[in-house]
């Protein structure tokens, strides 16, 4: 398993990527969120996308030429359509373009659509909070296949739903982010597992009569059975919001067989960027997230747990454990390859495998 330095990683993307877009500064902005989702400890969404992204563009489902436009400007609200290009650099405008009304109004609503897969959802979080505003996101995913059942049924009418909510860090607090699919595991650990032959965890995976089980089998081979939601009802209810928000509010509609196509991955967001001295409370506010963390993290260990983290720890943590190499599985590393050759790149670049 290879163990590659960030910026050589980032480099080999870039190479890739700029070659399948025709242009070396897209493939490098696109390539260095990708490492950044690598480098906040979720490959899922990191490097191992890009042959899916060269697939997209081959299918004429992604455009890499393309950018976010504003169609609909009602003042503190926007919508933007993506036009497909890669999700990196049109959810990047679009949150640009929202940060911006936010500025102005103290709260601005973003609604993108046809956005080609716009990754790790926290990076548009930490965008926002980093300009120092709250921010909320629900995310539909119009993929080839649903992957999640809904509560009570048996097989899959939605993909991996994600949302997130990010709070911008204190002088004390660091940045408090919730990213999360909502889905109980990644469709890729449940591939992972079924290569292996090893189970998947319980609680996650119905079969097609809507049974429990514990084999990976069940996504792959057919009759097909499904993922399930995470927190049962609860969880499948925020993927189902996430659909009517995220994509049927945001314009580019919720999961419907004819939406999807080979080769497309389109995320539709609805984002909501909100000044925490909206209603005139910053100090407030801020103080109470100071005092609130603290007591949250008092909460003692329970047995068998590291204790307390808050969410956005895990990615902090993996940001320092993988910032001086970042460890690609074999078979990501193997497609990186095949990747590259397919677009006439001398293997070389991919030599540290
Ligand atoms: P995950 O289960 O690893 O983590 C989800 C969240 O839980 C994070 O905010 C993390 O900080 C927090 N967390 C993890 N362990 C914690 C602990 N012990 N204590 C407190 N908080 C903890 O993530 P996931 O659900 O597998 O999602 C992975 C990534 O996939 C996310 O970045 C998400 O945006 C992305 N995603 C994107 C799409 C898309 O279509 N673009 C679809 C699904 C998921």
């Amino acid at each position: 398993m290879p163990r590659i330095a960030p910026a050589t990683l980032t480099d080999i993307a870039a190479a890739i990527l700029g070659r399948a877009a025709k242009d070396d500064e897209t493939g490098r902005r696109v390539a260095t969120r990708l490492v950044g989702a690598n480098l906040a400890g979720h490959d899922s969404h990191g490097v191992g996308m890009i042959p899916r992204y060269v697939e997209g563009i081959a299918a004429g489902e992604l455009d890499p030429a393309a950018r976010a436009r504003i169609v609909t400007d009602r003042a503190a609200a926007i919508q933007v359509d993506g036009n497909r290009g890669f999700g990196q650099i049109v959810a990047e405008e679009a949150m640009e373009m929202a940060i911006e009304r936010a500025r102005a109004s103290g709260f601005a609503l973003l609604a993108l659509k046809n956005a080609f897969h716009i990754g790790r959802i926290g990076d548009w979080g930490e965008m926002a909070a980093g300009a120092g505003f709250i921010s909320i996101h629900y995310v539909n995913v119009l993929s080839p296949t649903a992957h999640v059942a809904p509560f009570g049924g048996s097989d899959a009418r939605f993909s991996t739903n994600p949302y997130c909510t990010a709070i911008p860090a204190t002088a004390k607090t660091p940045m408090v982010l919730l990213d999360m699919a909502t889905s109980t595991i990644a469709h890729g650990k449940a591939r992972v597992a079924h290569l292996s032959g090893k189970p998947a965890p319980a609680g996650s995976l119905i079969d097609h009569r809507g049974q429990p089980t514990t084999d990976p089998a069940v996504l792959f081979d057919e009759p097909k059975g499904a993922l399930t939601a995470f927190g049962a009802h609860k969880g499948a209810g925020l993927a189902l919001l996430c659909d009517l928000l995220g994509g049927s509010l945001a314009g580019g509609g919720a999961f419907l067989p004819e939406r999807v196509a080979e080769g497309r991955i389109l995320n539709g967001m609805l984002a909501m960027i909100i000044d925490p001295d909206l209603f005139g409370g910053a100090d407030a506010f801020f103080a109470d997230v100071d005092a609130y963390a603290d007591w949250v993290r008092a909460s003692p260990a329970a047995v068998g747990t590291e204790g307390v983290r808050l969410p956005g720890d895990p990615e902090r943590a993996a940001r320092e454990a993988r910032a001086s190499g970042i460890e690609i599985d074999d078979g990501t590393w193997g497609q990186l390859r095949e990747t590259a050759a397919s677009l006439g790149l001398d293997a070389g670049i991919l030599a540290e495998g």
